[in-house]
């Protein structure tokens, strides 16, 4: 979401005559955009933004942060705007306006797409803005606001557009894109009118709330030509005790009928999570219950975080006392981080021998000899050769190295000899 948000104001800026530096030490002008999810996202935007203050730059602290703690950042920054009002920079810059601080949290999206300008492979698309689910440790309500879902004509002309610059790859964005709702479309509709209009070729969607999906999605993800399935479903715990303490509105076997049914209607589709350790009050046997909920589910891939104490989610306010100490959460993330790596080997090992034909992204980290591209459902394979970005490469995964699986291009695998040696296998 950050990333989209940084990208329109960057166009925004773009179309009023500024111009973008490679390096931000070389800008007039620096644009700190920052999260405040967790604490050290947090630290880390306000400390930038002080580092660019003592070089004498202007600063702009936007985001979460800045929505948040506003005031006390006119310390660190010379203007100071909120989640719904980034719109306001370009022209507070220019016409030097007097206000240093824009927190609005009532306006809606409909600036988006006045800034929008793509050359890029790999594109999003914000469909709602803010959240109403106050989850018990979460920041983002207050944030980021009031759940508003953009108008399904708005979403159309914005991806349309996208896939005139020749975009690829659209993922659609909101906090819980499963409760969409706008003037009697649900978010199943609007997926179905985005697959019948729209002609990007990998079309995706985050996040999904477990409480939420309905097996309308499901079924219209595996009825469908564009949108590809891979489902985002944040388990967060899986002891039934943690997740009531959370107010995510679901239990633990609520959440494993949902990953099996998903697994059932469409087998090709993957799964990946977000789960976190060390929940005031998690006990070892609550614990226990997120890694049966691993075992069973073998997602194809995590994010895995230590709880961190936010000002002002709900938890804040009545348990800020019963924390678990942190060598204990530590040891947690590394069981965790073991056991999900685990089931992410074994689906990925499923991949051996198959062919997929991925979208190439950019160069490998370790070489410019080998290129990173995404299969349909949204794996990370690594391609022997210098590809260009936004190619499809028809690819056959002849080995696994970590859990990472490696894909060599159909037509040069037609050329080699039987002894090339190709190990396959981890
Ligand atoms: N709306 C999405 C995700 C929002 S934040 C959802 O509900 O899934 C992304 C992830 O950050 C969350 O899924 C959660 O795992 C993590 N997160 C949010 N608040 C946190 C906190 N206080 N401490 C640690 N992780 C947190
Ligand atoms: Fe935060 Fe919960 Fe909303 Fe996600 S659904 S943004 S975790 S409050």
């Amino acid at each position: 979401m950050n990333e989209y948000d940084s990208r329109i104001i960057e166009n925004l800026m773009i179309k009023e005559g500024f111009t973008p530096s490679k390096d931000a030490n070389n800008a007039d002008i620096v644009i700190v955009n920052t999260c405040s999810v967790r604490g050290k996202p947090e630290s880390k935007g306000i400390e930038t933004a002080r580092s660019f203050k003592r070089k004498g730059k202007y600063v702009v602290l936007t985001g979460c942060t800045a929505q948040q703690r506003s005031e006390e950042l006119l310390e660190v920054a010379d203007l100071v705007v909120g989640t719904r009002e980034f719109q306001v920079i370009p022209n507070a810059l220019k016409k030097k306006l007097d206000r240093r601080m824009y927190l609005d949290l009532k306006g809606t999206c409909d600036f988006y797409f006045s800034g929008r300008r793509t050359n890029k492979v790999l594109e999003y698309v914000a469909i709602q803005e803010g959240c109403d689910n106050f989850c018990s440790y979460c920041v983002v309500p207050y944030t980021r606001g009031r759940e508003v879902s953009r108008l399904p004509e708005e979403i159309i002309k914005e991806l349309k557009y996208l896939e005139d610059s020749g975009v690829k790859e659209v993922t659609l964005l909101g906090q819980n894109v499963n409760s969409y709702y706008y003037k009697g479309a649900d978010f199943a509709d609007l997926l179905k009118m985005v697959d019948e209009e729209v002609k990007i070729p990998r079309i995706y969607f985050t996040t999904s709330h477990p409480r939420d999906i309905s097996l309308k999605v499901i079924r219209t993800i595996k009825d469908a030509r564009y949108l590809k399935p891979w489902f985002h479903l944040p388990l967060q715990a899986g002891s039934d005790k943690v997740l009531k303490e959370m107010n995510r509105g679901y239990t633990k076997d609520e959440y494993l009928e949902i990953a099996l049914r998903i697994r059932a209607e469409v087998p090709e589709a993957t799964i990946s999570t977000d789960i976190m350790v060390g929940f005031p009050g998690e006990g070892d046997e609550d614990f226990a219950e997120t890694l049966d909920v691993v075992k069973k589910v073998q997602f194809d891939n995590a994010y895995m975080f230590m709880y961190s104490i936010r000002k002002p989610s709900p938890i804040y306010f009545k348990n800020k006392d019963i924390s678990i100490d942190d060598v204990k959460v530590g040891v947690r993330l590394r069981t965790l981080i073991s056991e999900v790596n685990k089931g992410i080997y074994q689906r990925r090992k499923l991949m051996l021998g198959k062919e997929y034909e991925i979208l190439i992204y950019g160069p490998a980290r370790k070489s410019p000899k080998y290129s990173k591209g995404k299969t349909e459902n949204n794996i990370t394979v690594v391609v022997p050769g210098a590809f260009s970005e936004g190619e499809f490469v028809k690819v056959k995964v002849e080995k696994i190295i970590g859990l990472t699986p490696i894909g060599y291009p159909l037509n040069v695998l037609a050329s080699l000899t039987n002894d090339f040696p190709l190990n396959r296998g981890g």
